[in-house]
């Protein structure tokens, strides 16, 4: 689609968009427009500055009626209280014309100001998930009118820990509703959460703009495992000169940790790591160490490296194969940037060799291989992920499949057992009587049988 006429908008909205100077859709909003106004589930792949915020927003307005209730209708979730600004602030633009009430609320500030906000009414509630469910368990918001459910930005939300108050959240919302997900990379928990919520989800992704293809030149590498791909970065690493800026890419935190205790042996004071379980400072003073080129190499993961402006970037080392080909994308698109060029190395071991070819059918061009040099160590030693899992096929309370949750699954999920168990009239007579006793807790027990 190439014009906003073509969406077939509100005249309210028309006049938004004119006023603020748009001219045309940015390719996420027109993939996003048609697909969320048919009320499918939907999940696009978009980094910021795509033009995201509207791609949903624009849709929503249109399809939101008018109408004078106190209950919000929909609800979009955000990791920050900083999005949770840039949100609102973006929807009370372009709903300047429609009347309509957009209301902000997060975590770290007065919530009695925040629960005297939702009592005059909402049409739309922007939310960081803690705060929320807070407001919720006090019943200062009701969820049951809510027919649209937003979560931006959810690879973030997922990496700083926000699962189990999104399922939490799940569990309060009307079954009936739409599911619309934003996220800039795709990783198994984010399929995870689709395959156990979300409804035939229709997936959108558009094109990572700005970096050319040609300023990148790619090679590959077949390694067998982590520890000998780990020895071949640290064969390469040796030169200094040529790999003079490296980011490393792993697609989690414990390998991460892994590589970095690896490369500490020998590049200590050249070497820093960043992901989300470092603190805040921390994670600062490795970036600034690595921009400015006192650290060559920075190991990080996907979700970390999001949003960091570096430049000059030698070398992009795909350490693990994306299993999601964007995120290669994402990745190799950090170097290579305004003109300058730059290299993109990728590991991958037999089992990966699917992702990369997943990889190479979204580029439509093949990643020349090159051998391991013959002086890298073939190593035997498996890291724990590489070890084969116990599996227990009947056991019905081990989950089957390949997802086995961290040790963060118990821990929070056990904390939250003990932390969110409102309503304890409920909770009794439930167990008194063995059957539900709101439609809340008969839809609880529907989800539970399977
Ligand atoms: P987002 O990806 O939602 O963070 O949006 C990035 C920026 O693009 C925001 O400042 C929007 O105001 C702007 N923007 C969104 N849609 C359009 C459009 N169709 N034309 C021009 N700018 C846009």
């Amino acid at each position: 689609m190439q014009s906003f006429d073509d969406f077939k908008i509100s005249k309210q909205l028309q006049y938004a968009i004119t006023d603020l100077g748009f001219e045309k859709p940015t390719p996420i909003q027109s993939e996003a427009f048609s697909i969320i106004v048919s009320g499918k589930d939907v999940v696009g792949i978009a980094q910021t500055g795509t033009g995201k915020t509207f791609a949903y927003m624009l849709p929503i307005l249109q399809m939101l009626p008018f109408a004078k209730q106190i209950q919000p209708r929909v609800l979009v979730l955000v990791p920050t209280r900083e999005l949770v600004v840039q949100v609102v602030e973006e929807i009370e633009k372009f709903g300047k014309y429609s009347d309509i009430k957009v209301l902000g609320v997060y975590g770290g500030t007065n919530i009695n100001r925040q629960k005297e906000a939702l009592a005059l009414g909402a049409d739309i509630v922007v939310a960081t998930p803690g705060r929320l469910y807070d407001l919720v368990l006090c019943r200062a918001l009701q969820l049951k009118a809510i027919k649209k459910l937003v979560i931006d930005e959810v690879d973030v939300m997922l990496d700083l820990g926000f699962r189990f108050q999104l399922t939490n959240i799940f569990e309060l919302l009307p079954e009936r509703r739409q599911n619309i997900m934003f996220s800039a990379t795709m990783t198994e928990e984010i399929e995870t959460l689709i395959n156990d919520f979300f409804i035939g989800t229709h997936k959108i992704a558009v094109a990572v703009s700005g970096t050319p293809l040609e300023n990148i030149a790619q090679s590959s590498y077949a390694v067998p495992n982590f520890y000998t791909k780990a020895n071949l970065l640290v064969n390469l690493l040796q030169d200094a000169t040529t790999f003079n800026k490296v980011l490393v890419f792993v697609s989690n935190k414990k390998s991460a940790d892994l590589l970095f205790n690896v490369l500490n042996e020998h590049f200590n004071d050249e070497l820093c790591v960043i992901h989300s379980n470092k603190t805040q400072n921390y994670r600062l003073r490795s970036i600034k160490q690595f921009d400015e080129g006192k650290n060559r190499i920075l190991v990080t993961t996907d979700v970390m490296a999001r949003g960091l402006d570096l430049d000059e970037i030698s070398h992009v080392v795909n350490f693990d194969t994306p299993a999601f080909p964007e995120n290669y994308m994402h990745r190799i698109g950090r170097t290579g940037r305004a003109e300058k060029e730059g290299t993109s190395l990728l590991f991958y071991t037999e089992k990966e060799t699917k992702h990369k070819e997943a990889i190479e059918a979204l580029m439509d061009m093949k990643i020349p291989e090159k051998d391991v040099p013959s002086e890298v160590k073939i190593s035997k030693q498996l890291a724990p992920e590489e070890q084969p899992q116990l599996t227990e096929p009947n056991n019905p309370h081990k989950p089957s499949g390949d997802y086995v949750p961290g040790a963060g699954f118990h821990e929070k999920k056990e904390k939250n057992a003990k932390e969110n168990q409102g309503g304890s009239y409920k909770r009794i007579i439930k167990k008194k009587y063995k059957k539900p006793k709101t439609k809340g807790d008969k839809n609880y027990n529907k989800r539970n049988k399977k």
